[in-house]
């Protein structure tokens, strides 16, 4: 029952990938072809073979260099069908391998950000690496291990006309070694599944090293992060012991039941030999054939190894592709082509975890074109409010109003098309500072990344650069200062031309001139879009057109900053908080 469900698994599985390997399906054609040939070499060798020896015996030497040419044409043929088929099956393997890790790709970055949040970096990554090649082999593996199984199974039923018994004996080892290679196959998967489990734990533990590597040095975390790695690794290392072990213990049962065909088959061939039921030659042939017959449980060996393998190795792939084990992002079929601006929260509740709600029955309203921020202690809920204006979580309870339309019924294009996320270390990618525009936005023009360079006050450093807007950024160029980071991420929502931005304030204290120059670039906006800030600093405050006071997920207070400090008691205390840590600072 359950090897049928797994086969049916498999199957469908199959059926799955190659909708993958559709498209480039011509060179699996080829590969299959380049088989077909190389199969009727593998034939036709010993034949010629044979030929040889016999005009050798015989003296006839015109016919023996003749046959010897011949051999020399098919053995050239045979290199070439052999570049060949790696060259197309390269090809193939390369082109399909492509697609799935593309589409991987593409359904990661569906998923929401709850699941992304929940789970390791290396659950995609593995997936989207080592599991896609072992999608993309499946049917050149199919296909190999077919081919020499047909010309092993020839040789097989060519013994049944020799001699029956031997065959017969032949059979019921095959089966018994069928057997306990789909017993052992149960065993492998079991273990190669851990396995792989532990691989992607290791994976993203070492993406988390090297992306965090600055921060490890600077928190003088080297060695317990060294000591995890260790503990990790050893984990992984034991997982693939217990798997490579079970293989070993399978292939040495495997071992010895060939041994005990051999003698067995050596047996009753002298058996029929004494008797006379048997010439020395016929078992002859049949002895130096064994081999290709053994091959046989080989081949089933290897084939259902691969597809096991493959089989889980698909499984991982679709479980990313498909909605169930990591969801998607939801969103409505609405549209908005261009947003006004309006934002409206209505009687909006929200909890990350259940029963830990973190913003509790909410609700304010935010015109066009006005700069409001959202000031409070930390933790009292200003990120998640962006979080749900961005579509990246849903409330629990009420309504998220853009342009009067409830989000959950817009499309992904009207909610993200038209607002950008500034936050307090944006993600800058490793390319040239031309390029993080043109990344997001292909049609961008020189002149309108100037002009957004300009307006974030960031113009004036990149032409001090050697390379100026060509100048490479991240690992293999430029670092960029955090209040840098933020002016490019500005500049970058400026190309977007987005109406709403979301802009969480740094809270590292930047230097008072930077300071500066992030709040001219924010007053260069102001009027002209719908801009709300998280606000950690009192300079970006004052600016603003209203505030809101968040206090452990409720609207405390709205109103301008003198409204707020004349009437609103907690945000005279945040207030004075503020210029007391301000002044201390100075000091
Ligand atoms: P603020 O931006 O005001 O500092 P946040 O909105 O970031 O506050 O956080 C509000 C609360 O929600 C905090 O208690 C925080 O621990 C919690 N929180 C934030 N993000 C998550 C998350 N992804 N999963 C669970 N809890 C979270």
């Amino acid at each position: 029952m359950e090897e049928k469900k797994s086969l049916k698994g498999a199957w469908t599985y199959l059926k799955r990938t190659y909708k993958f390997a559709r498209k480039d399906k011509k060179y699996l054609i080829y590969f299959l072809l380049g088989c077909i040939v190389y199969c009727g070499i593998s034939i036709l060798a010993p034949l010629l073979a044979a030929k040889q020896i016999l005009a050798l015996t015989n003296e006839t030497f015109e016919q023996l260099f003749w046959i010897s040419l011949l051999i020399l044409g098919i053995e050239l043929l045979r290199n070439l069908d052999r570049f060949f088929n790696n060259y197309c099956s390269n090809k193939y393997f390369f082109a399909v391998q492509k697609n799935i890790q593309l589409e991987v790709a593409k359904e990661t970055l569906k998923i929401n950000t709850e699941t992304l949040n929940k789970n390791s970096s290396g659950v995609f990554i593995e997936r989207i690496g080592t599991d896609s090649e072992t999608l993309a082999d499946i049917f050149v593996m199919i296909i190999d291990y077919v081919t020499f199984a047909i010309s092993n199974i020839g040789v097989f039923l060519s013994i049944f006309f020799l001699n029956k018994i031997i065959f017969l004996i032949f059979l019921v080892f095959l089966l018994i070694l069928f057997f306990l290679q789909k017993y052992a196959m149960k065993k492998v998967q079991e273990k190669r599944k851990i396995q792989r489990e532990k691989k992607e734990k290791a994976s993203g533990f070492i993406s988390e090293l090297v992306r965090g590597a600055k921060d490890i040095k600077v928190l003088n975390a080297e060695e317990s992060f060294l000591k995890k790695a260790n503990e990790i690794a050893t984990d992984l290392g034991q997982a693939t012991y217990k798997m490579i072990r079970t293989r070993a213990t399978f292939r040495l049962w495997n071992g010895n039941v060939r041994d005990i065909l051999d003698f067995l088959i050596t047996a009753t061939g002298i058996y029929f030999i004494v008797k006379g039921n048997l010439e020395v030659a016929t078992m002859i042939i049949i002895f130096s054939y064994r081999g290709h017959i053994i091959s046989i449980s080989d081949n089933i060996e290897g084939f259902l190894e691969n597809l096991t393998r493959f089989t889980l190795a698909a499984k991982r792939i679709f479980d990313v592709i498909d909605n169930k084990e990591f969801p998607k992002e939801k969103f409505g079929t609405e549209q908005i082509q261009k947003v006004e601006g309006n934002i409206e929260f209505k009687n909006v509740s929200f909890e990350y975890e259940k029963d830990n709600s973190v913003l509790k029955n909410i609700s304010f309203k935010i015109k066009p074109n006005e700069t409001v921020s959202f000031v409070g202690k930390s933790g009292s809920g200003k990120s998640t409010i962006f979080n749900l204006i961005a579509g990246l979580y849903y409330p629990n309870e009420g309504d998220i109003l853009l342009d009067g339309m409830k989000i959950t019924s817009l499309d992904k294009k009207s909610i993200r098309g038209n607002l950008s996320i500034i936050s307090q270390n944006p993600y800058i990618f490793n390319m040239s500072i031309k390029e993080n525009f043109t990344i997001i936005k292909e049609d961008v023009t020189e002149k309108e990344i100037i002009e957004a360079c300009k307006k974030a006050c960031l113009h004036d450093f990149i032409i001090t650069l050697k390379d100026g807007y060509n100048t490479l950024l991240g690992e293999s160029g430029v670092t960029l200062s955090g209040g840098q980071r933020q002016r490019l991420a500005i500049a970058r929502a400026l190309v977007q031309k987005t109406e709403i931005i979301l802009f969480d304030e740094a809270t590292s204290a930047l230097d008072n001139e930077t300071q500066k120059e992030i709040q001219e670039s924010i007053e260069n906006m102001q009027g002209e879009y719908t801009i709300l800030i998280i606000a950690h600093r009192l300079s970006t405050i004052i600016n603003s057109d209203r505030l809101i006071l968040i206090d452990n997920g409720k609207v405390l207070g709205e109103g301008t900053h003198e409204e707020l400090l004349k009437s609103n008691k907690i945000y005279q205390k945040l207030y004075n908080l503020e210029l007391k840590e301000k002044k201390e600072n100075k000091e």
